[in-house]
C-alpha cells in the first residue's frame, strides 16, 4: 500500500523490514499498526536455517508526537523457530534496541529535553514515557573531570540543594564551565575533590573568587598555593545591605505597630537599601502618606523618624559609594573612623572586612567576581523549581551539568547519542 509507505517516511522509520498496515485514529492518540518481518536467519544455537514461525503479540512502542497527536506503534514482531533444536528467536530492529522498550529516536528526544529547563516529570509526560525512563537516560550522560587542567581564575560559590543542605560549586571564570558540583561544602568534601588534581595543575590557579566564608580561606591556600583570594563584590555589598536592613528593623520595632513610622519603615524598606543615587524623582500617590511623593521625599521622611537610622543610612550610602568607586582607602578609613559609633550589627560586618582587608581590596582592584556564577545560580533555581524535589543529588548535578556544559554541543550531542 503506497500511502503507508509515505507514512513510513514521515515517521522516519528507516527499517525496511517494518511494514505499516494501518493507521487508527483513537480519540486521544494515533495508533500505527505495523509488523516486522524478514527472511529467517540461521539458528544462533546450532547454525541450521530457521523457519518463520508466528507473530509475537504486538509490542506497544511509544513514539514521537505526530501532527500534534501522541503516537504509538503497535509492532508485531516475527518469531523464528529452528526445526533442528527448536530454539525460538524474535526478529530485531534498529528502531528499538534489543531489550529496550523505547525507540532510539525517542531516547534522543529525551536527551535533548534534558538539556532544557523542564522537569523530568514534564518530559516524561510530554513524550508519554515513564519518569524512570527519563532518569535512565539522564544516567547515560557521563561527565569526566579533566584532571589535567584547572583555570587561572576560578569562582567558588554555594547554594542550597534542598532545605538545609548546602552544595558547593566551582566554575571557570572565563568559560563558565562547571568544574565541580559537590554534595556538601565541608572542607573534607572540597579537599577530596581537588586533591584528585596533581599539585602542578593546582598551582596554575591564580585567583579564586568567593563569598566571605573563612573556612574556605585556609583550604584554598593549601590546595592552591599560588592563588589569591578575591572576595566577591556582590557578596560584600550584600553583607553591608543586610546589616542596614537589620538596623532598620531594629529601629522600626521601637515604634508602635499602628504608627505611621512603623508602617512606613516597613513598607518602604527598599528605599533604604537602595543606592541613593538611584532613587527616582517621579511623583506617585503613596497610600501610606495619602499624598503624592517621590521616592527621594519618602526616604527623607523615613530618615527624619530616627537620628540613629539617619546616621547609619548616611554611613551605609557612603560605603556603597566608595565601594563602587573602587576607592579602597576611603572605604577602610570610613570603617575605621566609625567603628566605635555604629550598631554592633555593623561592627560585626566591619570586623570581617578588616580581618579580610586584603581580600576586599582584591575585589576592588581586580576585575574578577562571581557575577557569572549568579547566572548559574539562577539556572539552578529554575531547574530546582521545575524539578519538584531532586531527592537524588546525582540527578540534580547531572541536570545542571547538562544545562551548563553541553549547551554548545547541543545538536551534536543529540545526534550522536543513541
Ligand atoms: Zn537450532
Amino acid at each position: 500500500m503506497e500511502h503507508f509507505n509515505t507514512i513510513t517516511k514521515l515517521l522516519g522509520l528507516k527499517d525496511q523490514n517494518i511494514t505499516i498496515q494501518d493507521l487508527i485514529d483513537c480519540e486521544t492518540h494515533k495508533e500505527i499498526i505495523a509488523s516486522l518481518d524478514y527472511d529467517a536467519p540461521n539458528c544462533p544455537a546450532c547454525g541450521e536455517k530457521m523457519g518463520r514461525y508466528d507473530f509475537q503479540k504486538s509490542s506497544k512502542i511509544p513514539y514521537l508526537d505526530c501532527v500534534g497527536y501522541k503516537c504509538r506503534i503497535l509492532l508485531k514482531k516475527r518469531r523464528f523457530r529452528c526445526s533442528n533444536c527448536r530454539k525460538m528467536q524474535i526478529s530485531g530492529t534498529p528502531l528499538v534496541k534489543k531489550n529496550h522498550q523505547i525507540p532510539t529516536i525517542l531516547n534522543q528526544k529525551i536527551a535533548q529535553k534534558l538539556i532544557e529547563k523542564t522537569s523530568m516529570t514534564k518530559i516524561a509526560e510530554e513524550l508519554s514515557v515513564s519518569t524512570s525512563t527519563v532518569i535512565r537516560k539522564l544516567n547515560d550522560f557521563q561527565f569526566k573531570t579533566k584532571l589535567n587542567y584547572l583555570p587561572t581564575v576560578m569562582i567558588w560559590d554555594e547554594y542550597s540543594f534542598k532545605k538545609g543542605k548546602m552544595s558547593f560549586i566551582a566554575q571557570d571564570f572565563e568559560t563558565n564551565e562547571v568544574l565541580a558540583i559537590l554534595d556538601g561544602r565541608t572542607q573534607a568534601v572540597i579537599r577530596n575533590h581537588f586533591l584528585r588534581y596533581h599539585r602542578k595543575v593546582r598551582e596554575c590557579v591564580q585567583f579564586i573568587t568567593m563569598d566571605m566564608y573563612s573556612p574556605y580561606y585556609q583550604l584554598a591556600k593549601k590546595l592552591f598555593p599560588h592563588a589569591q583570594i578575591v572576595l566577591d563584590r556582590f557578596h560584600i555589598v550584600q553583607h553591608l545591605s543586610r546589616a542596614m536592613n537589620r538596623v532598620r528593623i531594629q529601629i522600626m520595632n521601637q515604634f508602635d505597630l499602628k504608627s505611621i513610622e512603623y508602617r512606613a519603615l516597613k513598607r518602604y524598606w527598599k528605599l533604604i537599601q537602595q543606592d541613593s543615587r538611584k532613587l527616582k524623582d517621579e511623583l506617585f500617590y503613596q497610600p501610606t502618606f495619602r499624598e503624592h511623593l517621590t521616592n527621594r521625599e519618602i526616604r527623607d521622611r523615613l530618615l527624619n523618624y530616627s537620628e540613629d537610622l539617619k546616621q547609619h543610612y548616611d554611613l551605609y550610602q557612603l560605603l556603597l559609594f566608595h565601594f563602587q568607586e573602587k576607592n579602597a582607602d576611603h572605604f577602610f578609613a570610613l570603617i575605621k573612623d566609625n567603628f566605635k559609633q555604629v550598631d554592633p550589627i555593623f561592627q560585626t560586618v566591619f570586623k570581617t572586612f578588616q580581618k579580610d582587608k586584603k581580600k576586599v581590596i582584591n575585589a576592588l582592584t581586580l576585575p574578577y567576581s562571581n557575577a557569572k556564577l549568579e547566572a548559574t545560580n539562577n539556572l539552578i533555581k529554575v531547574i530546582k523549581r521545575n524539578a519538584y524535589g531532586f531527592r537524588n543529588f546525582e540527578n540534580f548535578k547531572k541536570r545542571i551539568l547538562i544545562a551548563l556544559n553541553i549547551k554548545k554541543e547541543k545538536t551534536n550531542l543529540v545526534l550522536s547519542r543513541c
